[in-house]
């Protein structure tokens, strides 16, 4: 179809934040950028959201920020957060608006964000601007993990801005616009419960309740809800060696997606107390660590509900109960989705002990995490291990657990992926990007399209990175 004959853009808004009283947000446009021209877009993500896509200028136009679309109602949304332990009572979308919400074919409701969009009252020393790095590594891992099928936001555009932004020197210019099942934080109830605005927590919580979990009756139904989602989703990160990197409670995203990519990364070699961000001191948010942060996060979202309910101490009771019931709600997921990754169905007595003795000997050995799980089904995985010795040992009483499973070798393919985003391959993405060739960000989006299938031609992207390839440390990529 050539660009006349072309359908307009159209978002089908359907808005219910803006319907919620002002002090939950900022009403304003987007920032006008210079010379839009858009990099990336999701057709069938577009297409399941009923979106037209309209010419690329018009796309340009609106992602990039300088045309507000019919329907949409821009607004920054105000939220708080624990940030490394400490609290900042007032966050909120610093370079990010909310252009409004779509339903999809199932009636299921998604914000439309721009992320990249210019300032807005909660920008405090920020330019409100993102670089093309921090753009493209969203919208490539977000796509990611969703073929993966880790709960996650998702990237529907991304646009170059024309314009350069300041950081340690000057950078092009990116706008994504990311689709999530909405931006409500565990930050966002802690933001009211600081100001002790008890009218508002009554009315996120009815709003959270009816848009993510209509089951829900009382905040422990809630707690407990999320509570759920989140020991589903940490497992599922750990479990291909994701590090998020920055698990702040303005990051916790109440409908259980995994929400901003800024340092994130993979492991290669498999050690649990892996850091890569770059201020992490104290491995806060190590691998291993994501199992204890998550908890802790959802203790200061018990917290901020304790108003809602009128018997205080009854309160505090049950969701102390609730909170405290995690590591175990974790370790028998982790025991569940990990015996899978060695090809076991249903968990058994010693189970445990055979994937714990795998993980220690991966550790010793030095063998990459994604390559070695891949291995057990697919061959080779000896060939992991600095010493693969260390590997036979550990197969034998393997084995012999797996005559007891039907099919363990599809299962295993159907659960460790081939191909991950490898943290070298996402940063001479970048690189490339930059340089203006988009070649290696094409080509990594389609492999990571089909993550559990073999691809031969893609080989290359599924080996761990040469010494001097080795990504060290990632940055927040503001
Ligand atoms: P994040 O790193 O996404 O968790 O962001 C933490 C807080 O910093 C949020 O309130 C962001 O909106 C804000 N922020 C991050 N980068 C910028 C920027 N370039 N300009 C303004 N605010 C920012
Ligand atoms: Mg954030």
């Amino acid at each position: 179809m050539n660009d006349s004959a072309r359908p307009a853009l159209h978002i089908p808004f359907d808005n219910s934040y803006g319907t919620l009283p002002e002090r939950f947000y900022h009403r304003q446009s987007a920032t006008p950028v210079k010379a839009p021209k858009l990099l990336a877009f999701n057709h069938a993500l577009a297409a399941d959201l009923g979106i037209t896509t309209g010419t690329e200028s018009e796309a340009a136009a609106v992602f990039g920020g300088n045309q507000v679309p019919d329907g949409a109602d821009p607004l920054a949304q105000v939220y708080a957060g624990h940030q490394f332990g400490g609290f900042s009572p007032q966050l909120g979308d610093g370079r990010a608006l909310l252009l409004g919400e779509v339903l999809d074919q199932n009636g299921q409701r998604f914000d439309i964000q721009l992320k990249g969009s210019g300032r807005t009252p909660f920008s405090r020393n920020g330019d409100g601007r993102a670089w093309l790095g921090p753009v493209l590594r969203e919208y490539l891992l977000s796509e990611a993990f969703h073929a993966l099928g880790v709960p996650t936001t998702r990237a529907l555009a991304a646009v170059d801005t024309g314009e350069r932004v300041q950081r340690e020197t000057g950078l092009p210019g990116a706008v994504l616009t990311r689709v999530a099942s909405s931006h409500i934080r565990v930050g966002t109830f802690q933001y009211f419960y600081a100001r002790g605005d008890v009218e508002a927590l009554n009315t996120l919580f009815d709003y959270t309740v009816n848009r993510h979990y209509p089951a829900a009756e009382t905040p422990l139904d809630l707690l407990k809800a999320v509570i759920a989602r989140q020991v589903a989703l940490v497992v599922k990160w750990m479990s291909i060696g994701f590090i998020h990197g920055v698990m702040n409670t303005d990051n916790t995203s109440l409908s259980g997606e995994t929400i901003d990519f800024g340092p994130a990364a993979f492991m290669d070699t498999y050690h649990p107390v892996t850091v890569y961000s770059s201020i992490d001191h104290q491995g806060r948010y190590s691998y291993d660590n994501q199992a204890n942060i998550i908890a802790w996060n959802m203790a200061q979202f018990a917290s901020s509900m304790v108003p809602l309910v009128e018997n205080t101490d009854a309160a505090v009771k049950e969701f102390t109960a609730a909170v405290n019931a995690m590591p175990a709600l974790i370790r028998s997921e982790w025991r569940r989705v990990f015996a899978q990754k060695i090809g076991i169905t249903h968990v058994r007595d010693g189970d445990e002990t055979l994937i714990s003795d795998l993980l220690t000997r991966m550790a010793e050995g030095r063998a990459d995490f994604t390559n070695t799980f891949r291995a057990l089904s697919a061959g080779g995985t000896r060939d992991q291990f600095t010493d693969p010795a260390r590997f036979d040992d550990w197969e034998t009483g393997w084995r012999k657990r797996l005559q007891d499973e039907p099919e363990p070798e599809a299962l295993m393919a159907s659960v460790n992926p081939c191909v991950i985003p490898r943290n070298h391959r996402v940063e001479q993405m970048i690189q490339s990007a930059v340089a203006g060739d988009y070649a290696p960000f094409e080509r990594l989006q389609k492999v990571l399209s089909r993550p559990y299938d073999t691809q031969p031609e893609a080989e290359d992207l599924t080996h761990p990175p040469l010494d001097s390839e080795v990504v060290q440390a990632t940055f927040c990529g503001t």
